[in-house]
C-alpha cells in the first residue's frame, strides 16, 4: 500500500517510540503463558471464534484446506501476518509445526510477551480487562492499568461466560436483599475508584443479556430483583446508578456494543441511558459492528460519547476505513480512540497491523479532499493513538 502522505511511517514512529495507549485488551496472566504455544494462540485467538482449526500440525493436508478456505478472512490474513513478521513463519506457510516449536521456545523467557507488548507494539500503557479478576492489573502495573468489568453485577450472581460470581465484590447476604445490594454495590464502585485501582468502569452485558433497558425506578428495580417483574427493569437502574457514579468520579464508562451473542446489541438502544446521562462519558466499543452508522449518529446527538474502535479493525478493514471517515465527518477527532482488544501479544501485533491498513486511508481521505493537509493527518494519527485517551481515562 503506498503512503503518500507518510500515515504509515507516523504509526510506526509511534510504534518505535512506545507511546501507544491501547484503550483495551485482555492480555491473560503470566500463569497463563507457561508452556504457551501455537495451540494457545489459537485457543487465544478470534480465528478461533470463527472457524474450527486443525490442531494436529501433522496433517498438512488439513492445515493446507483451512488456509485455502481462510484467506480472505481479517482474523487470519492479519495472525498470518503477525506470525510471519514476528517468527518468521507464516500461518499460510502451513509450517505449523516449525511455528509451533518456536512459539513455545519464545515463551520460555518470562518477560518475552511483555518485553514484545512494550517494544514490539509500542504500547506505553493497555487498559487491562481482566475477564476472570475484574480490576486486576496481573501484578504488571508498569504496562496495564486495570478496568473494572461488572457484568456479574447486573446478573446478580454468576458470570458463566467468565467464571465471575457477583459474591467476589457484595456480601452473600445482599444477593437476597434489594437495598443492601445497590449500597454494597455503590461502595464497592466507589471505592475501586476512589483508591485509583481502576481506570474505567466496563459493561460487556451485552454477552449476557439483550440491550432492553425500559425507564425503571426503585420500586420496579426492587421487584426486578426479587423476580416478580422481568430482570430488564432491574439492569436499567443498574446501568443508571452506574453512570451516575461514573459522573461523579469523572471516569469514562466504557460499554460492549454490536456484535455478540444475544439479540439487540446495538448502540442506539443505549439512547435513553446516555441522553438523561449528559456528565458520564460513554464510550461505546467495536463501532456497534455491524450497526455502524449508531454511533456515527450519537457523536452527533451527544457530545459525552466517545467512540472506541478496538476489535473492528481485526473484524473487517472495508468496515472499518468506511467508519472511521464517518465518524472524523460527523463527530471530531477528539473522541476516537483505539485499543487491541486480544488475549495474546501475536493478536495484539495482528491489531495493530490492521489498524495500519485503515488508519492511512481513511485520513487520506481528507487530505485527498483538500480538508487538511498531511501534517494535521498526522496530528489525529496521534490523537487516535494516544492522546485523546490520555485526556479520557486521565493517565
Ligand atoms: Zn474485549
Amino acid at each position: 500500500m503506498s503512503d503518500a502522505y507518510g500515515f504509515s511511517t507516523e504509526i510506526d514512529n509511534v510504534i518505535e517510540e512506545g507511546r501507544i495507549i491501547n484503550t483495551h485488551c485482555h492480555i491473560s496472566t503470566d500463569e497463563q503463558f507457561e508452556n504457551a504455544d501455537l495451540n494457545l494462540l489459537f485457543d487465544k485467538s478470534y480465528l478461533n471464534w470463527v472457524s474450527d482449526i486443525p490442531r494436529d500440525f501433522s496433517k498438512s493436508e488439513d492445515i493446507c484446506l483451512f488456509v485455502k478456505k481462510m484467506c480472505t478472512n481479517n482474523y487470519f490474513y492479519y495472525l498470518d501476518r503477525a506470525v510471519e513478521r514476528i517468527y518468521g513463519i507464516s500461518l499460510s506457510s502451513g509450517k505449523w509445526k516449525d511455528l509451533d516449536l518456536k512459539i513455545s521456545s519464545a515463551y520460555k523467557d518470562k518477560s518475552y510477551f511483555l518485553d514484545e507488548l512494550k517494544y514490539t507494539c509500542g504500547y506505553r500503557l493497555g487498559l487491562l480487562d481482566n475477564c476472570r479478576n475484574p480490576g486486576f492489573d496481573n501484578n504488571h502495573c508498569d504496562i496495564f492499568r486495570p478496568v473494572l468489568r461488572i457484568d456479574s453485577l447486573f446478573l446478580k450472581g454468576e458470570d458463566d461466560y467468565n467464571d465471575v460470581s457477583a459474591e467476589r465484590f457484595v456480601s452473600s447476604s445482599a444477593l437476597n436483599d434489594f437495598n443492601l445490594y445497590m449500597k454494597e454495590v455503590e461502595a464497592f464502585i466507589s471505592g475501586k475508584i476512589e483508591r485509583r485501582e481502576v481506570y474505567a468502569i466496563k459493561i460487556a452485558s451485552a454477552y449476557d443479556f439483550a440491550f432492553d433497558f425500559p425507564a425503571s425506578d426503585e420500586d420496579s428495580a426492587k421487584k426486578s430483583f426479587q423476580g416478580k417483574m422481568p430482570d430488564s427493569f432491574f439492569h436499567s437502574y443498574l446501568f443508571d446508578k452506574v453512570a451516575t457514579i461514573c459522573a461523579r468520579y469523572d471516569v469514562p464508562l466504557q460499554i460492549h456494543t454490536g456484535i455478540a451473542p444475544t439479540s439487540n446489541t446495538r448502540a442506539w438502544s443505549l439512547f435513553n441511558i446516555i441522553k438523561s446521562h449528559p456528565e458520564t462519558k460513554f464510550v461505546i466499543f467495536h463501532g456497534s459492528f455491524p450497526w455502524i452508522d449508531d454511533p456515527v449518529a450519537m457523536l452527533h446527538l451527544f457530545k459525552n460519547v466517545y467512540v472506541d474502535i478496538c476489535w473492528m479493525p481485526l473484524i473487517s478493514t472495508s468496515y472499518t476505513i468506511d467508519f472511521l471517515k464517518k465518524i472524523l465527518e460527523v463527530g471530531n477527532c477528539d473522541r476516537i480512540c483505539w485499543g487491541c482488544d486480544t488475549r495474546m501479544f501475536e493478536e495484539s501485533f495482528a491489531a495493530i497491523l490492521a489498524l495500519k491498513d485503515v488508519l492511512p486511508p481513511a485520513i487520506s481521505f481528507f487530505v485527498d479532499g483538500g480538508r487538511i493537509s498531511a501534517e494535521e493527518g498526522r496530528v489525529i494519527i496521534r490523537k487516535i493513538l494516544y492522546e485523546n485517551a490520555e485526556r479520557l481515562y486521565r493517565l
